[in-house]
């Protein structure tokens, strides 16, 4: 147990030392474009989610963490699943769920607008198996529709319109380097 107290106060000051256990993912919708953000900040009991968006069609919108830090659009599905390190049934209202990814929906106003202040219980933006940050990362999706809270897999909410990465090293990039064209020219001349 001892053991157990100090291996948390080294990694307690070792958090110290890095910058706040804070993050910001930008959104894009299905066109590119960025239409807000979703600010996280690591609480004792999770991580608090406060998602600012404009532009969503007014009413509610699902809102998920997913498992892959990959927003390809305009459909999003290399996102993949909802985030679900600890294998459990869909929805806030099942009785054998919640994922981890899952949050209440969020509400776009008459011009559009969300402006709302949620939590993953249980979630941390430090190390350990409910990590947001675990491998290369997690990402935040938005559905066209709400989430029931039940329906399997996904909650129902229909087409994923907004879409972004929370990426464990952000100056990391997925593309492939294109390829020297310097180099290519020099083969052609040759042969
Ligand atoms: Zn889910």
């Amino acid at each position: 147990m001892r053991f157990v107290f100090f291996v948390l106060i080294l990694f307690l000051t070792a958090c110290q030392t890095n910058a706040e256990k804070m993050s910001t993912v930008d959104m894009y919708n299905a066109s590119g474009d960025m239409i807000g953000t979703v600010a996280l900040s690591e609480q004792e009991d999770g991580v608090q989610v406060k998602v600012k968006l404009e532009g969503l069609k007014p009413g509610f919108h699902g809102i998920h963490v997913h498992e892959f830090p990959k927003c390809e659009g305009p459909d999003f599905t290399t996102a993949g699943n909802h985030y679900n390190p600890e294998g459990k049934e869909h929805g806030l209202m099942h009785p054998d769920g919640p994922h981890l990814g899952d949050l209440p929906n969020i509400e776009a106003d008459a011009g559009g607008l969300v402006d709302a202040e949620l939590m993953l219980p249980g979630a941390t933006l430090m190390e350990g198996k409910n990590s947001l940050l675990k491998e290369d990362g997690t990402s935040f999706v938005v559905q066209e529709g709400p989430d029931d809270g039940l329906t399997q897999p996904g909650g129902g909410g229909g087409v994923r319109i907004a879409c972004g990465e929370l990426k464990t090293n952000p100056e990391e990039t997925t593309e492939e380097s294109p390829t020297d064209p310097t180099e290519f020219n020099e083969e052609q001349e040759k042969s």
